[in-house]
């Protein structure tokens, strides 16, 4: 048994958690993955319910799973994600993005993945607040740049082997140490492409010329920020999934938040399917187990097939499918294939 923890999430969260958690049995079945999915619940909702967001008892079940899959959470992300960053030390957050065919983007060829640091910088949340001044300290240390930039290189391996390092050293020395400690570790690796960049001239180069990149490493803040910029570039940031992963941990998650400005009828699921797909690679090279990849696979091009087609869109993408029609689909398309 593969055990999977499971947080719904609020606003949007329940419903396309739900979708995916049907695609996940399909392909488990077909696979036979033998997963076992256990709520883990988390969120506003559960603040109000329980009057904490996110309860010991869950906590529990998310360490003693093999993987978590999270939908988005309100306004109590800092106390749910936030939190289980530091607690189980995720470490890495990996968000691919890559643009699909049948989807309208101003590029053709995107194919990158930002890599970034999860756990210091200014988010390590150490603050100060006084009745006129605000202050927080942006922490970069050896150790948590030299992992983060060991991931970054090895994936850049697997990938077209070249790695942008994003930083301000030019403003903020403590952004120099992060350039400085990761092009170092970056000697190790004779065959993967070292730069550098200023996190401005990042945000540019996107928007002009984004097919360039495969790999950024980024510290925590300039990671948050520069992704949503790359889930604009793909179409859509409903299209945008994410790992989260420690030396033993892994959770999954969209990248966007918990959209409570639609109808949760009306989301696009797909980023969170990919979650999904995403948990199974991960879970691939966990077990050492070749027919997650292959589920994860199938998920993908289910993923990718939908989008090409282009008749069962939500409207964020410009068609007028609800949720459900796409779930329907893609397992619709799951079960054919297979036959
Ligand atoms: P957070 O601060 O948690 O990231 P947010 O509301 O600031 O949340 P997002 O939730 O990422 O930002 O949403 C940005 C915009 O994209 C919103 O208008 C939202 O409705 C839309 N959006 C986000 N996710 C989806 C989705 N899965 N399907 C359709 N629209 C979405």
């Amino acid at each position: 048994m593969v055990r999977i923890s499971v947080i719904h999430g609020d606003g949007i969260g329940p419903k396309i958690v739900n979708v995916t958690l049907r695609i996940l049995e399909e392909v488990s079945d077909l696979y036979n993955l033998n997963l076992e999915f256990i709520d883990a619940p988390a969120g506003d909702n559960v603040l109000r319910e329980f009057g904490e967001a996110l309860p010991k008892s869950s906590l529990e079940k998310i360490v003693n799973s093999d993987a978590c899959l999270k939908g988005p959470v309100g306004e109590t992300a800092r106390d749910v994600i936030v939190y289980l960053r530091q607690y189980l030390d995720l470490y890495a957050n990996i968000r691919p993005f890559k643009t699909f065919r049948g989807i309208k983007s101003f590029w053709r060829n995107i194919d990158l993945v930002i890599v970034r640091e999860n756990t210091e910088d200014l988010y390590r949340g150490v603050e100060d607040l006084g009745p006129d001044y605000a202050v927080a300290l942006l922490v970069i240390t050896r150790k948590r740049t030299e992992r983060i930039a060991k991931i970054a290189f090895d994936l850049a391996l697997r990938r077209r082997k070249k790695v942008t390092i994003i930083h301000k050293g030019n403003v903020l020395r403590s952004y120099l140490y992060f350039r400085d400690v990761a092009v170092e570790v970056g000697r190790r690796y004779d065959n993967v492409d070292v730069e550098d960049m200023y996190v401005d001239n990042a945000a540019y180069q996107l928007i002009i010329n984004p097919e360039r990149f495969d790999i950024l490493l980024t510290p925590n803040m300039f990671g948050d920020i520069l992704s949503d910029e790359a889930a604009g570039l793909i179409g859509s940031i409903g299209l945008t999934c994410s790992a989260n992963i420690s030396d033993e941990h892994g959770l999954f998650e969209p990248v966007h938040g918990s959209a409570p400005d639609i109808d949760p009828e009306y989301a696009n699921p797909l980023g969170q399917v990919l979650t999904g797909s995403m948990m199974l690679e991960w879970l691939s090279y966990k077990k050492g187990r070749r027919e997650f990849m292959d589920a994860s696979r199938e998920i993908r091009e289910a993923v990718e097939k939908i989008l090409e087609d282009g008749d069962t869109l939500t409207p964020d993408l410009g068609g007028k499918a609800k949720t459900d029609n796409v779930a329907h689909k893609i397992i619709e398309y799951i079960r054919r294939k297979l036959i």
